[in-house]
């Protein structure tokens, strides 16, 4: 079969993983990503195992740290639920993983012959035949990826009834480099999460999740964070401290599941097709899936119907994700009636380290699609 070429827009997780797994099954892919450099923020990011084996059926292997237990606990560190890292393997096959957005991004990228992503090229607009317009002229492909991420100016041209929406909660983000080794936690109190995840190389993942009105801004992040959580229990105070940077989002969704991801020669993928709220920490995840299933089904179908088939096994389970990730939020981050916290708190307790830790197996045991590498091309 004559080679056939795919434009991606986008150079995110997302964006890159689709390039990544056309070209292993025989497509010509170009990245076209309008940033002058891929540069990822300086935050973490939580690769469960669905993502892995998407990873994996790329072939690309990024060095992730595997979690190795760690529980949910009350501001003063009181423990309301285990995490056993054993029994989160036997139930999703894997362990979880987290990595430095710039590591996976880098491992992404250091995955394509750099002949395939151009950078600081903004794409204005595209046509549903499969012509791409960019600054200074236009393409033409078989296949367009719309991976322009959660304010998909694609997405807002092809379904311009679609809404992005404050998730209820601002996110301040940070990585912190010391050598204590803090296990993976979760604290919960009210309106108020906190998250430690480890990484490789003495550093160390956190955010703090607020339910408040979106648009509140602070002069300086760490002096906020430390007036508020510096009595918390250790490593918080800590963490703040050796942080360098902090980061503060007011975290957003797609409001309006979309009732297709596909527009004639066009696959929306990752958060411009579903973009979530981040309580489940399965956004970029989703991303990952997106791109083997897409790569999957152009092996043997034609443009068309390769993307019906996309659409019809991403659709459902992404924006069945999306849906859990709100609930999520509602149930954790987001509840704030300290009568429903201490009530959450008091059950929390009762559970069963095999209960809790299952929670989100059923959408990490997710399995990839078989890729099958294209043969070399006869001179
Ligand atoms: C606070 C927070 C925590 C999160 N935590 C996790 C987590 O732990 N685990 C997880 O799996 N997910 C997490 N996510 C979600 C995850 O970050 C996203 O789902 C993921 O990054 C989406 O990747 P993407 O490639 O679809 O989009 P993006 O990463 O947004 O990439 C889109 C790219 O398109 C480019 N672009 C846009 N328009 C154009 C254009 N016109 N022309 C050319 N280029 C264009 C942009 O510059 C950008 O590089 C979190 C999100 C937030 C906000």
């Amino acid at each position: 079969m004559a080679s056939r070429s795919a434009v991606v827009v986008g150079g995110g997780i997302g964006g890159l993983a689709a390039a990544i797994g056309l070209r292993r099954v025989g497509w010509e892919a170009t990245v076209l990503e309008r940033a002058p450099e891929l540069t990822a923020i300086g935050a973490g990011i939580s690769l469960w195992p669905n993502a892995q084996r998407a990873l994996a059926e790329l072939r690309v292997e990024p060095r992730i740290s595997a979690q190795r237990g760690g529980g949910l606990v009350d501001w003063r560190g009181r423990r309301l639920a285990s995490w056993d890292a054993d029994l989160f393997v036997r139930s999703h096959g894997l362990p979880l993983g987290a990595i430095h957005r710039a590591s996976l991004i880098e491992t992404l990228r250091s995955a394509l012959p750099d002949e395939c992503l151009k950078t600081g090229v903004e794409v204005t607009s595209v046509e549903q035949n499969g012509v791409v317009h960019h600054g200074s002229g236009s393409i033409e492909a078989d296949l367009i990826v719309a991976a322009d991420g959660i304010s998909s100016p694609i997405r807002q041209a092809l379904f311009p009834a679609a809404r992005v929406e404050y998730s209820g909660g601002a996110a301040f983000r940070g990585i912190a480099k010391l050598p204590l080794k803090p296990a993976l936690s979760t604290t919960w109190a009210a309106g108020i999460e906190i998250g430690v995840l480890p990484l490789l190389d003495d550093e160390v993942y956190w955010w703090v999740s607020e339910a408040r009105p979106a648009g509140i801004r602070h002069d300086d992040h760490r002096a906020y964070l430390s007036g508020k959580y510096g009595r918390w229990h250790d490593p918080i105070p800590q963490l703040i401290d050796a942080t360098p940077e902090i980061l503060l989002h007011d975290t957003q969704h797609l409001a309006t599941p979309l009732p297709s991801y596909t527009r004639g020669r066009i696959a929306l993928l990752g958060d411009a097709a579903h973009a979530m709220p981040p309580f489940l920490g399965q956004g970029g995840c989703q991303a990952l899936e997106d791109a083997v299933v897409l790569a999957s089904h152009t092996q043997a179908s034609t443009v068309d119907e390769a993307l019906r088939r996309y659409d019809a096994e991403r659709r459902p389970r992404t924006q069945k994700v999306a849906k859990a990730s709100l609930q999520a939020g509602a149930s954790g981050p987001l509840l704030r009636n300290p009568a429903a916290v201490a009530l959450r708190a008091g059950f929390t307790r009762l559970l069963p380290a095999a209960v809790t830790t299952r929670v989100g197996a059923s959408i990490s045991r997710w399995q990839p699609p078989k890729l099958t590498p294209a043969q070399p091309r006869k001179p």
